[in-house]
């Protein structure tokens, strides 16, 4: 503002305007009768610019002032100013708010802001699709009134918000979520919910192998302290028994050999990284070495093994390929009654892949094992393949394999006729040596 714009400054305005006025009164003789009507005047003036002010103020779209002159020019300029400043804030504001909502919509978590009376302020797009809030339609409901979840209301009601909630999303039972809230401004919460769909998984995998693994090495270990505490005194035991103790503790000691060493094959095969695509499996070498081990494990059982290989190497990890081979072979052998035929073929099959293949005239699966035949541990039949020694971690390991060949498990099977498993790798994982 003009720094001369003082009272000093106003009075002489004033008198200046009024000195005609006095004169032509002195003049004239009629001294108050001029003053008053210069007063008139100067009071119509003021009127003049306040009736202007308060149409701009009220009915004008215009942002800029009217012209005015004299002090009515400092307050039309200091209004249009602090009406500027305001107007400036106001879209900083705008921004930073802006700013903030694109912040929140591109977190990977749900959020959403309340007041301490339960009213819905702000919910970002996540939120929406994990709690089924409408926005703007739901601002200002009440979020117990939104968010029926019984877990979520006692939560809320108990107002301890120091510990995170877990429940599940009220749109989609299968997602787990994990809710926290936090006093945000005075009277205001933010609550921010995470998908811990997978987390839980996770965990709950790790407890069951934890558990699996346990109960898989403590029943062979029951065994063998059970022979053992009976040959605390072996000249009580009949000849006939001890030769069956040595008998099973020497199958069970094989088995939870076998075990650890499966566990070992499944941990080495999930932990490993790398292009498959750097080494090279020489798959005529490995299949000679399997049709060897193949004849090996057969020679109890006598089926009828047919072999048909094509010489085509693939890219991948040879140790994997074997285990992947092996397993598939050795399920064959094992679990179909003697006398069996069985057909193990690497062939080329349309669009350029290869498939692995072994067929067996076995027991066949019933469908509804076939989808869970890869998890860890599973088997068919606990009891008939305990004897088998298996450790159900024979087609997990198949699985880990393919998948890092980016191949997966093909398993047909008919109870009674025979199962196929088999696998296909891509032609463009195959070694063209042209
Ligand atoms: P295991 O060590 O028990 O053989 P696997 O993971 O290799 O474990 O196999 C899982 C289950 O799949 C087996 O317990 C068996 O019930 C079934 N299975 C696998 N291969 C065959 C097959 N060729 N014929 C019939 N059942 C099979």
């Amino acid at each position: 503002m003009d720094n001369h714009y003082s009272v000093p400054f106003i009075l002489r305005g004033l008198l200046l305007f009024l000195a005609p006025f006095l004169l032509i009164g002195w003049l004239a003789d009629a001294f108050w009768m001029w003053l008053a009507i210069g007063l008139i005047v100067v009071v119509s003036w003021h009127y003049l610019y306040q009736l202007r002010l308060i149409h701009w103020l009220w009915r004008s779209r215009n942002l800029l002032p009217p012209s005015a002159s004299g002090s009515w020019s400092y307050i039309y300029d200091g209004i249009y100013r602090t009406q500027r400043r305001s107007q400036q804030r106001r879209r900083a504001l705008a921004r930073i708010l802006r700013r903030f909502r694109e912040a929140s919509e591109a977190l990977p978590d749900a959020a959403f802001v309340f007041r301490r009376d339960g009213a819905l302020l702000w919910s970002n797009k996540l939120a929406q699709f994990y709690f089924g809030l409408r926005w703007p339609g739901d601002a200002g409901l009440r979020i117990s009134s939104l968010i029926r979840h019984p877990d979520f209301l006692a939560y809320l009601n108990r107002g301890d918000f120091s510990e995170a909630l877990n429940m599940p999303s009220p749109m989609r039972e299968s997602l787990e979520l994990e809710l926290r809230i936090m006093p945000y401004s005075e009277d205001q919460f933010l609550l921010i919910a995470r998908d811990v769909t997978q987390l839980r998984q996770l965990e709950n995998m790790r407890r069951d192998f934890v558990a699996n693994v346990s109960h898989e090495l403590k029943t062979p270990l029951t065994v063998l302290q059970g022979y053992l505490e009976m040959m605390e005194s072996p000249a009580d035991v009949p000849d006939a028994l001890l030769a069956k103790a040595v008998k099973d503790m020497d199958g069970q000691t094989t088995r939870m050999g076998k075990l650890i060493d499966q566990l070992l094959v499944l941990s080495r095969i999930e932990s490993q990284a790398g292009d498959i695509f750097d080494h090279k499996v020489g798959m005529p070498r490995l299949l000679k070495a399997l049709e060897n081990d193949a004849i090996t494990l057969n020679s109890e059982r006598n089926h009828e093994l047919v072999f048909d290989f094509e010489n085509v190497d693939m890219y991948g990890r040879e140790d994997e390929m074997r285990s992947v081979i092996m397993n598939l072979v050795s399920n064959a052998i094992y679990y179909t009654p003697a006398g069996g035929t069985i057909r193990i073929s690497w062939k080329p099959v349309l669009g350029g892949a290869m498939e692995f293949c072994v067929e067996d005239t076995g027991p066949g699966i019933a469908q509804e094992h076939i989808p869970r035949l890869t998890e860890r541990f599973y088997r068919v039949d606990r009891d008939r393949n305990s004897k088998r020694g298996g450790t159900g971690l024979g087609l997990s390991i198949v699985k880990h394999a393919l998948e890092h060949h980016n191949s997966h498990l093909q398993i047909n099977s008919l109870p009674g006729k025979g199962s196929r498993f088999s696998f296909r790798i891509s032609a463009e994982q195959l070694v063209d040596d042209n």
